[in-house]
């Protein structure tokens, strides 16, 4: 049900409590609250505020509680609206920081960083837009790279984590300079492309993950040389290792390190302790809704899901964070801060609000819910670049 009329018209056979605050509990707009518009037969009539538009739908009465007390509210009414055809940017707003945790850790002053939110949402872009899964800029001389593992014994218990045919690489993301001006490009590059065989590869550490490539191009020259198709991707790739089409929204935010950082713990238990104060005074946590945004992301701190894993470069420096690939894009927990106000109100309180499920736009499920962290050194003169990976 839920068929939306973009023009409140007319109240239809009203005669109950219009006006009143009622809440969506089933159907595509489950959660939202609305306000009670009338009544049409079995239907009942709901305004919803959706994007700043107002927005009547019906629902069936088993559908809408009527209740002007619910605290409850839910997230993205963007996951039900039909995916863009057009890559529309300046929408997906992270709310102003509700707290400022340097106020009790004067310490994290020196450790804010600029991150870019790239807010992944369902369309339809091309090779010409940037994308999370969307079709690369790719040269037609240049062939499609491929993934072949050497075959494994299949009484081997491993068989099932490696592929034995060559497979085609997925697109991951796809970033023009024009739209992350602050990605670190190479000199003479301003297209960076990350591809990964979705079938699982044991890595040198134990795991078990995609395995990824890196490729930075030059737009120009990449057009100029002709381009070819995006192959779509072979049916049988297990569930979740495929990135959905979604164009991005870059948003620039300020974030603040985990808590397992060596730059906070270096710094002592008493002081980190001033952290848990946070939440006793406002509700707010430093971890979930303070420090470091999730989702997929440029620069910054990397969204671990478990421990800081920062790999060194052969030139023996730490590298730099280049970006997070994440399976989802908040939680019920991280939502009440990260989720863009458009999607939810502007004034949620910790204390009092919840929201009722994350939001993943892309479906992608890396070790569950965790995430892929790409890493680079800008000081040696090839870029060289490293990948890590966890899960919840
Ligand atoms: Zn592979
Ligand atoms: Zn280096």
């Amino acid at each position: 049900m839920a068929t939306g009329d973009e023009r409140p018209d007319e109240e239809t056979g009203s005669g109950g409590p219009t006006g009143q605050a009622v809440c969506i509990v089933d159907g595509a707009f489950k959660g939202l609250p609305g306000t009670l518009a009338g009544f049409d037969g079995d239907e009942i009539l709901v305004d919803l505020d959706i994007f700043g538009r107002t927005t009547r739908v019906r629902m069936y009465q088993h559908q809408v509680s009527l209740s002007t007390t619910t605290r409850q509210r839910t997230i993205d009414p963007a996951d039900y609206l039909p995916p863009a055809r057009v890559q529309v940017f300046g929408m997906r707003a992270t709310r102003p920081l509700p707290v400022d945790p340097v106020r009790f850790l004067p310490e994290l002053a020196s450790m804010a960083r600029t991150t870019i939110r790239l807010h992944p949402h369902r369309g339809e872009p091309e090779a010409g837009d940037s994308s999370v899964g969307g079709p690369l800029l790719w040269p037609v001389t240049e062939e499609w790279p491929t993934c072949s593992v050497p075959y494994v014994d299949p009484g081997d218990f491993e068989v099932d984590l490696e592929h034995r045919r060559p497979v085609p690489l997925v697109p991951v993301l796809q970033l023009y300079q024009r739209d992350v001006a602050a990605l670190p490009f190479p000199d003479g590059k301003d297209v960076l492309q990350v591809l990964w065989c979705p079938f699982d590869h044991r890595d040198d550490r134990g795991g078990t993950w995609p395995r990824p490539e890196l490729y930075w191009r030059n737009e120009a020259a990449t057009r100029a040389e002709g381009i070819g198709l995006t192959p779509n991707p072979p049916q049988d790739i297990p569930s979740g290792k495929v990135p959905q089409p979604c164009f991005v929204d870059p948003e620039q935010v300020t974030e603040y390190p985990y808590e397992d950082e060596d730059e906070l713990r270096c710094l002592g238990d008493d002081r980190r302790l001033r952290l848990e104060d946070i939440k006793e005074q406002t509700g707010w946590s430093y971890q979930s809704h303070l420090s470091v945004a999730p989702g997929v992301k440029v620069g910054g701190w990397p969204g671990w899901t478990q421990w800081p894993d920062w790999p060194t470069c052969r030139c023996g420096r730490r590298m730099d964070h280049l970006l997070t690939v994440s399976s989802d894009e908040y939680d019920v927990e991280s939502g009440l801060r990260w989720a863009p106000v458009v999607m939810v109100r502007a004034d949620i309180d910790p204390r009092t609000d919840s929201i009722s499920r994350g939001f993943s736009p892309t479906d992608l499920r890396i070790g569950d819910m965790g995430g892929m962290y790409l890493f680079i050194c800008p000081k040696c003169p090839d870029a060289p670049w490293a990948s890590r990976f966890d899960c919840c």
